[in-house]
């Protein structure tokens, strides 16, 4: 998501006359993202060094809101350009329990309908491929008939969607993609964890049996399917037995890709309240998951 409106600010400003040059500037614009501490502390440091420098600072995304008494604000959000991604919707409501995304953009808003096609018929004439975005695409309602709606369009495009939810994941979701040609077989869907007792501390709403359950489905239906997730380690209490049960469930699932980050605490949320593990073990536990990860893809290349 931040991609795509890093695209959008680029295009926005180019289009009113500014050079783009990474050695001669005079404004610096960061599109920030505050849901890792480590990103938000990166970026404070960046603002700093150019605040030194007496360049303009232009910040958006997430981390705005959270500075937004310190900055004056601009809207350049609502721009309307070439780039191949579309949002659906905005903001969230689901409230992980580990997640600061619903305290920094807010609740969920579902997009239109008429408008998002607008956009789509726009963007196909300049793209063979459209990425649907929203925190949790699965909640537009209907989701797999606004599919169904864009791949009718005519055209040579493909179409993915960002990122999805197993809570919200339907059956009838899994029948679109696997029937219909225009949309990717190519799936992230975000496991978290492999211990129910984590997940249901995650607020997450799902166990691992219908993780796994939508896996054997979409496996069974769509057989080309490439399947990719997100594992958060050392989430809090999670003690040795949790962290192996998320090691069998990476070993039985065999992911094409997994993204492994140790548990990053974010105040204001209810898993900051919680009794932390130490940082040495989450960062060890996500190695671990890492290099069994490495391992696999190599087993699997030498088969
Ligand atoms: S669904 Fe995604 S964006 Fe929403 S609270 Fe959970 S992790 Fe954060």
């Amino acid at each position: 998501m931040n991609e795509n409106k890093s695209e959008q600010i680029k295009i926005h400003f180019l289009s009113l006359g500014y050079l783009y040059d990474e050695i001669d500037y005079d404004l610096v614009i960061f599109n920030t993202c505050c849901i890792r501490d480590t990103a938000e502390q990166k970026i404070m440091s960046h603002i700093a060094v150019e605040k030194q420098k007496n360049k303009k600072i232009l910040i958006s995304g997430c981390l705005s809101q959270k500075l937004k008494n310190r900055f004056e604000i601009f809207n350049i959000n609502n721009l309307l350009t070439k780039n191949k991604f579309i949002d659906i919707t905005y903001g969230c409501d689901n409230h992980c329990s580990y997640c600061i995304v619903p305290s920094v953009r807010g609740h969920l808003r579902i997009r239109g309908e008429e408008e998002i096609l607008r956009e789509f018929v726009y963007k196909i004439r300049f793209n063979k491929r459209i990425v649907l975005l929203g925190q949790n695409v699965n909640e537009y309602p209907d989701f797999h008939k606004l599919l169904q709606k864009l791949c009718s369009i005519d055209g040579d495009f493909t179409v993915n969607f960002l990122s999805s939810h197993p809570k919200d994941f339907t059956d009838d979701l899994i029948r679109t993609i696997a029937v219909n040609k225009k949309i990717e077989k190519d799936l992230h869907l975000p496991l978290q964890s492999g211990c129910d007792r984590i997940l249901e501390l995650m607020n997450r709403k799902y166990t691992v049996a219908h993780y796994e359950m939508l896996i054997n489905k979409l496996r069974r239906l769509v057989p080309d399917i490439h399947i990719t997730t997100d594992i958060i380690c050392g989430f809090p209490t999670e003690t040795e037995e949790d962290f192996n049960e998320t090691i069998a469930v990476v070993k039985r699932i065999k992911f094409d890709a997994c993204y492994i980050f140790p548990y990053s605490i974010r105040s204001g949320t209810r898993a900051a309240a919680m009794p932390q593990i130490p940082f040495s073990t989450r960062k060890a536990r996500a190695t671990k998951l890492i290099n069994l990860m490495r391992k696999e893809k190599k087993q699997l290349s030498n088969n």
